[in-house]
C-alpha cells in the first residue's frame, strides 16, 4: 500500500488522530547568483522533495545536522519563506497556493518560535505591545481588551503580569523565550513550529521551557513541529522523529521504534554521536562518520549519504532510494535498510 493510499484509508477510518497538516514534495531552492550582473549561476537546494504529515495533537521532531534544510522546511511551512515547489494542506486548503491576502487568515492558527528570543523581540517595545502584537494586526478587540489578554497569557506561560512594562532586555534569556511563547499562544494556533526554541538556552532552563510546552499542549490541544539538532531534546519532547540530511529526509519513525530500532545509516550514526548522561561511561558504539557534509549546491549523484555511507553498495551512487514505508508508521530512504535491521 502506498503512503498516499494509507493516509486516505486512515482518514476514513479514523484509526489514527486526524492529520492537521501534510506537507507534499516541498522543494525550497536559493539561487547562485555570481558576476557583473548577478546572474543565477546555479542553486542551493535547501529543501528538495521533502514530504510528512502531522497528526493533530502530537509533536513530530525534525532532526539533522546545521545545514540539513530543517529550519527552511519550518519557515517554508509557514510561509516565511517562499517555496520553489510543493504543496502544505491544512485544513482542507494549500497553504501555498494561496494569495498572500489569504494567507493571512489562517496566520493566526500557525505560528512560530524562534531560536534567538533576544533577536526575535523588538527592543524598543514594552512586553505588552511585543505579546499583543499579533491580535492588534489581527484587529482582535479594543486596547484594554488586548492587554487584559496579554496579562492572562503572561501567568499561562509562567511570566509575572507586573513585567508587563518591561523591555526585553531586561529579562533572562528563559524568561524571553516564555515571552515568545506567550506571543504565539495569545493567537490561540492549532499548530506551532519551534525552531530550535531551546538551543540558546542553559541545560536547567532548558527543562523547565520543555515542560511549559508540554503543559501548554495538553491544556490547549497544541501540535508542535518542534524543530533542533539536539537528539536529547527531541526525545524528550517528540511522540515521532524525521530525520533529515542534505535537504531530503531519510527515515521517519516514532521516537520509541528510531531509538531502537533506526533502519537508515545516517540515523544509526546521529544516534551513536548522542552524548550519554554518565560521563563515566565510555561509549562503544560511536559511529565517526567520514568527510564532510557535502554542498547542497552541489549534492552527490544517487544517495546523498553515499560518500560518507559505510554500507553503501555500487547502486547507491547511481539510484537515490525513495522514502518507503517499511513497517507501519516507520518510513526509510536506504537501498539497504533490511542490512541495518540485521545489525540492530
Ligand atoms: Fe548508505 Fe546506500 Fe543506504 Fe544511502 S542507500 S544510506 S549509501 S546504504
Amino acid at each position: 500500500m502506498s503512503k498516499l493510499e494509507k493516509l486516505q484509508s486512515e482518514k476514513k477510518s479514523g484509526s489514527k488522530a486526524k492529520i492537521l497538516l501534510e506537507v507534499k514534495n516541498l522543494k525550497k531552492y536559493f539561487p547562485i547568483k555570481a558576476g557583473v550582473f548577478k546572474r543565477t549561476v546555479g542553486w542551493v537546494r535547501a529543501v528538495d522533495d521533502v514530504s510528512f504529515f502531522i497528526r493533530k495533537g502530537e509533536t513530530l521532531g525534525l532532526v539533522g545536522e546545521s545545514g540539513c534544510g530543517k529550519t527552511t522546511t519550518g519557515r517554508t511551512i509557514l510561509r516565511l519563506i517562499e517555496p520553489t515547489a510543493g504543496s502544505v494542506h491544512y485544513g482542507g486548503n494549500d497553504l501555498l497556493a494561496m494569495s498572500r491576502g489569504k494567507m493571512n487568515k489562517y496566520r493566526s492558527k500557525l505560528q512560530m518560535i524562534f531560536q534567538d528570543p533576544y533577536g526575535s523581540l523588538d527592543p524598543r517595545m514594552r512586553v505588552r505591545d511585543i505579546i499583543a502584537e499579533g491580535l492588534r494586526s489581527a484587529h482582535v478587540g479594543n486596547k484594554k481588551e488586548r492587554y487584559e489578554m496579554v496579562e492572562q497569557y503572561m501567568e499561562k506561560v509562567g511570566l509575572s503580569k507586573l513585567y508587563v512594562n518591561r523591555f526585553a532586555h531586561e529579562f533572562s534569556g528563559g524568561q524571553r523565550q516564555r515571552v515568545g511563547i506567550a506571543r504565539a499562544l495569545i493567537m490561540n494556533p492549532e499548530l506551532i513550529v519551534c525552531d530550535e526554541a531551546v538551543s540558546a538556552l542553559d541545560v536547567s532552563i532548558q527543562a523547565q521551557v520543555l515542560n511549559l510546552l508540554d503543559d501548554l499542549q495538553k491544556e490547549f490541544n497544541l501540535t508542535y513541529l518542534f524543530i533542533a539538532h539536539d537528539l536529547n531534546v527531541v526525545k524528550h519532547i517528540s511522540d515521532r522523529i524525521v530525520v533529515m540530511y542534505l535537504g531530503k529526509i531519510v527515515e521517519i519513525a516514532s521516537k520509541h521504534e528510531l531509538f531502537i530500532n533506526p533502519l537508515h545509516p545516517y540515523t544509526k550514526a546521529l544516534l551513536s554521536a548522542n552524548p550519554i548522561p554518565d560521563p563515566t561511561i565510555e561509549r562503544k558504539d560511536r559511529i565517526i562518520l567520514q568527510g564532510d557534509v557535502p554542498s547542497p549546491a552541489n549534492p552527490p549523484k544517487g544517495c546523498r549519504f553515499h560518500p560518507r555511507c559505510w554500507l553503501a553498495g555500487p547502486q547507491c551512487s547511481q539510484e537515490e532510494p525513495p522514502l518507503i514505508e517499511v513497517k507501519p508508521d516507520h518510513y526509510v530512504a536506504c537501498h539497504f535498510w533490511k542490512n541495518m535491521e540485521d545489525q540492530n
